[in-house]
């Protein structure tokens, strides 16, 4: 007997409603920076050179406030709620087979997403942190990396460190070819005559808000899939449901029809997996979506073997 095939359309509504709170989240941590950092302060580091003088000036690294901010939760507030809703609503379909109650998703994470930071940390929570964490880190180094860049452009005397202050204040939060765009940007408004700080500084968000989109649409998916695996784990540990009797098996979606990795993977794992097991991909073991690939959308349904062959004796 299987969990149904289609709960993945319960899942995505889940991931899919918080889109816009976790963009929303990712995209005012950033401009916090951005408007906390007084211009000139930004100058006088430029004109030191010191690279980390300049990232702890934007406080880059572990300040970067993505985790929480006085606006609200943060992304990994947001994506700790999303996991919760899809732990819970994973837990009540598998009502009937396993027993399974709506409390079964445990408390410290529930207390988590609401904001109750406690100081217990779960191994499901702490991947929350983990994940928003290596986020961090992602925007942090790539922040960096164009920092050098415009530091090494305005030594060269392409422009005064002034404008590389102004520089450095727009590019924070972007990934390298979204900087790229925004220079090809800036090239075509000066050349057309028409440049100004506010026509860049609107490109400039316009790109951050893009990418704030993307983060979104794939921490969502991911903790939409967390809370579906913890939604198990806790069954298992609570003996809900027999492992020896439960396998996993992956779906492809109608979102990911054409995705050629994906759509391997059920005939590479034709007897589906046990909990806690990777399949097998054409990209490597992979857990749950999204891990084959960015934006993959597919999913997960539990069979109960223990079940099936007690109905068919
Ligand atoms: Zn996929």
């Amino acid at each position: 007997m299987r969990t149904p095939e289609k709960f993945y359309r319960a899942l995505h509504r889940i991931a899919d409603a918080r889109i816009d709170d976790v963009a929303g989240a990712f995209v005012r941590a950033i401009q916090s920076i951005q408007t906390n950092v007084k211009l000139s302060d930004l100058e006088e580091a430029v004109r030191s050179r010191d690279l980390r003088r300049i990232a702890r000036l934007l406080g880059l690294d572990d300040r970067l406030p993505i985790t929480a901010n006085s606006t609200g939760p943060g992304v990994a507030g947001v994506v700790a709620r999303t996991q919760v809703a899809a732990a819970q609503a994973t837990a009540s379909t598998m009502g009937a087979l396993v027993r399974a109650r709506l409390d079964l998703v445990r408390p410290e994470t529930v207390a988590f997403a609401r904001g109750e930071m406690t100081a217990v940390a779960p191994p499901q929570v702490g991947r929350a942190r983990v994940r928003s964490a290596q986020l961090v880190r992602r925007v942090s180094n790539a922040t960096k990396s164009g920092i050098r860049e415009i530091i090494s452009e305005s030594v060269q005397g392409e422009f005064d460190v002034r404008e590389a202050a102004r520089r450095i204040r727009s590019i924070v939060g972007l990934r390298p070819d979204q900087r790229e765009t925004l220079n090809r940007a800036r090239a075509k408004l000066v050349a057309e005559g028409r440049f100004s700080q506010e026509r860049i500084d609107r490109v400039a968000q316009r790109l951050l808000r893009q990418r704030g989109i993307l983060i979104a649409r794939t921490e969502t998916i991911k903790a939409s899939s967390a809370g579906q695996t913890q939604a198990w784990e806790d069954a298992r540990q609570q003996g809900l449901i027999d492992p020896k009797f439960t396998r996993v098996f992956w779906i492809v979606t109608p979102d990911d029809r054409l995705c050629p990795i994906c759509e391997m993977i059920p005939s590479l794992n034709p007897d589906g997996v046990p909990l806690g097991v990777p399949f097998e991909s054409p990209v490597g073991p992979v857990f749950e979506p999204p891990d084959p690939h960015p934006s993959c959308r597919c999913s997960r349904a539990l069979e109960f073997r223990e079940v099936s062959e007690r109905l068919a004796a």
